[in-house]
């Protein structure tokens, strides 16, 4: 199938000094890494210096969240393609902590989705459940729901450019990460509604990365399950050697 996708969420974390280099690092422990892609979300100001130290290098740069608009009087936001001009070609949407900080709902979600794709950007679409979901047997109601709301009125060319990070809001730099099988569960869950909403095909080329928590020391068992395709790291991708071993283990 395709090859793992590794994506640090670096979140609101590092200086200008510091994000210059964590990336110089893992440039240099991952250049003989050669079946994985990778990709890293600085803070925004800091992602026109990322991208400069990324000239050359398989590593691609992603930025955390956009706005749906395109440009004018939004003071504060930055739009799809202003991510695209400065170098990005993934982004992060719906990540819990913009859900529960900021107000994110599946329908701002969905407009955020829809006008990544339409700068050409290549969206990674959060979703998860809380820790009251899960101990109240909700999660694939929940799922579901942010699923269809999310993803409405995209196609098939849209899909294929999405990738599903499912990331239990409970998991979330926490230390507490979902078992295997509980993570397994849920990517098996994603790619069953992806097939009967979209194609066989459709599900088959899906991404689906796991969150919550990975760390080099449960990476591997993580992501050899079969419907883990990936990893969206937060803390650990703040350590060049950290997400460099998570980056290897995923072979
Ligand atoms: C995240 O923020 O997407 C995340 C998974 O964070 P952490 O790895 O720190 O739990």
């Amino acid at each position: 199938m395709h090859k793992p996708f590794i994506a640090g969420n670096w979140k609101m974390n590092t200086t200008a000094d510091e994000a210059i280099k964590l990336v110089r690092s893992l440039k240099d422990l991952t250049k003989d890494v050669k079946d994985v892609r990778v990709a890293v979300c600085p803070p925004f100001p800091y992602l026109p210096l990322v991208a400069e130290v990324l000239k050359g290098s398989p590593i691609h740069l992603g930025a955390q969240n956009l706005f749906w608009e395109d440009h004018g009087a939004f003071t504060g936001e930055t739009s799809s393609h202003m991510l695209k001009d400065v170098g990005c070609q993934y982004v992060i949407i719906g990540h819990s902590e913009r859900r529960q900080y900021f107000s994110e709902t599946d329908s701002t979600v969905n407009r955020k989705i829809k006008a990544a794709l339409n700068a050409d950007l290549n969206p990674i679409f959060c979703v998860g459940e809380t820790l009251k979901e899960r101990e109240s047997d909700r999660t694939l109601y929940v799922i579901r729901s942010q699923l269809q709301n999310g993803l409405q009125d995209i196609g098939k060319n849209g899909i294929q450019k999405i990738t599903i990070a499912y990331e239990p809001v409970w998991a979330i730099g926490t230390g507490k990460t979902a078992t295997k099988e509980q993570a397994e569960d849920v990517h098996y869950f994603i790619r069953e509604w992806i097939e009967e909403h979209y194609s066989a095909a459709s599900a088959e080329n899906l991404c689906i990365q796991y969150g919550g928590s990975v760390k080099p020391a449960n990476a591997k068992e993580l992501l050899s399950q079969p419907n883990i395709d990936g990893a969206l790291v937060g803390g650990a991708s703040l350590k060049a050697d950290d997400f460099a071993e998570i980056i290897k283990k995923s072979l």
